[in-house]
């Protein structure tokens, strides 16, 4: 028997590699046991507790225990279909939701049964590509640019499907917004122009609206409310309700992809089952949401807000370039304008800078390379979560809500954070 793991392991799996959000949050973990501080912003995580509400549901339904219907709870299924009805003025019902442990293994199943051309813009997160490669097949990119503010435009996407041999074919496009590495979001003018486009060569669009809640100013729109009957909107409970860790995610279809929904849930009822009952039931309070959830909510994007202009702020003053953070817990730097003296120092990318960063500074970051930008481009994504978010949350709560948080906040409550930040900039700052 030939038991080398070269020979047998399949083909789409070579060079796959661990993800690199995953894989940078273990180094950390290693380097720690070996007695090194390092400060780890590179995963996405929200620091706050799970709402006091959701974790009280959770422990209610402890002693759930069958095997839930494939598609999800059908209680779930309705508070989801409820959520989008209310926040995104879509016309869902139960039947159009699909329920995952996570949306990231649904977005892995929409790939596998999907037999068209999948399409994302980029920088992307970090897993879209990757599940692309092992199902042995290729992804469509757009490069944006800084100036863009990262965004896909309407040309583009009109472009691309004007280019392609076949204009009409099957196509996905994955949008993601609040976006994650760019912290940045569309405008409503930008995002009908896209529906507009969409609509006409018939494309079908992931919204990943897993941050949507996490808008910093609650204003969240979804494309679904201009294009909704090619839309499939992406959410879940890991970034607003702070439980990446329990698994939880939706995928809410327009009635006209029913045939989508069911191809996954076949795929869904031969791989995972259903997602666990305690953390589905739970799921209903956090989808039903209430006046707490929306206080919470409030507070959470409150310091984020602040945290992350502060952040950007530094950055800039060290000669980076980054927009105005606008939703998710992310920032996405671009050093280019201080590139030569980066260079001058051997940095020649994005994964050298990290490197050095974690080595002489100790700060864990992800490589712009890692959200498919171009090897020899400086960027990288910084997260602003390493707090305490329980003790930034109760100090928050003591603060009338209209008001500013106090100077010193964050000095304070999220000084981790800022010393990162210190340090990254540190690092960058050009010497003579
Ligand atoms: N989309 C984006 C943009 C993400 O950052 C993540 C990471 N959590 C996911 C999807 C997947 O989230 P989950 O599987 O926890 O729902
Ligand atoms: N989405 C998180 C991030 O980008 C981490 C979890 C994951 O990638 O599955 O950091």
């Amino acid at each position: 028997m030939n038991l080398q793991k070269h020979v047998s392991l399949n083909l789409n799996l070579r060079g796959l590699g661990e993800s690199p959000t995953l894989a940078m949050s273990e180094r950390c973990r290693v380097l720690r046991t070996e007695g090194k501080e390092v400060l780890n912003n590179s995963i996405g995580q929200s620091p706050f507790p799970v709402p006091n509400s959701v974790v009280k549901a959770l422990k209610m339904y402890a002693r759930e225990k069958t095997y839930l219907p494939v598609k999800g709870l059908p209680e779930l299924r309705n508070a989801v279909a409820d959520y989008h009805r209310q926040k995104d003025g879509i016309d869902a019902s139960a039947d159009n939701v699909l329920i995952g442990p996570g949306s990231k293994i649904l977005m892995y199943l929409l790939q596998m049964s999907f037999y068209g051309e999948i399409v994302v813009p980029t920088p992307c997160w970090v897993s879209y590509v990757p599940q692309a490669q092992l199902l042995g097949r290729q992804v469509k990119l757009i490069n944006t640019t800084y100036e863009d503010r990262w965004h896909l435009s309407a040309d583009s996407l009109t472009e691309l499907c004007e280019s392609e041999h076949d204009t009409y074919r099957p196509r996905i496009v994955i949008l993601n917004y609040p976006g994650n590495p760019d912290g940045g979001t569309y405008t409503v003018e930008e995002l009908k122009n896209i529906a507009k486009v969409a609509r006409k060569y018939e494309v079908i669009l992931l919204s990943d609206e897993i941050y949507g809640e996490l808008h910093h100013r609650g204003e969240h729109v979804s494309i679904a409310n201009y294009y909704s009957e090619g839309t499939i909107i992406s959410s879940g409970i890991s970034k607003w309700c702070a439980a990446g860790g329990w698994r939880l995610g939706t995928f809410t279809f327009p009635d006209n992809l029913d045939w989508l929904l069911a191809a996954m849930s076949d795929a869904a009822s031969q791989t995972y089952t259903s997602v666990s009952s305690p953390i589905q039931w739970a799921g209903v309070t956090a989808f039903k949401g209430s006046v707490d959830i929306e206080r919470y909510l409030w507070h959470a994007r409150r310091i984020f807000s602040k945290l992350s202009n502060q952040c950007a702020e530094m950055l800039r003053e060290a000669g980076a370039r980054v927009h105005d953070p606008e939703g998710a817990f992310y920032l996405f730097p671009d050093f280019t304008p201080i590139a030569d003296n980066l260079e001058k120092r051997g940095i020649n990318g994005s994964v050298e800078l990290c490197d050095r960063i974690l080595c002489e500074n100790h700060v864990a970051t992800i490589p712009g390379a890692a959200f498919s930008r171009p090897e020899n481009e400086f960027t990288l994504r910084m997260s602003y979560c390493n707090f305490d978010g329980s003790k930034a949350l109760a100090a928050s709560e003591a603060i009338p809500l209209h008001e500013d948080l106090p100077e010193g906040f964050l000095d304070h409550y999220c000084a981790k954070t800022l010393e990162s930040t210190k340090r990254i900039c540190d690092f960058v700052r050009p010497r003579d």
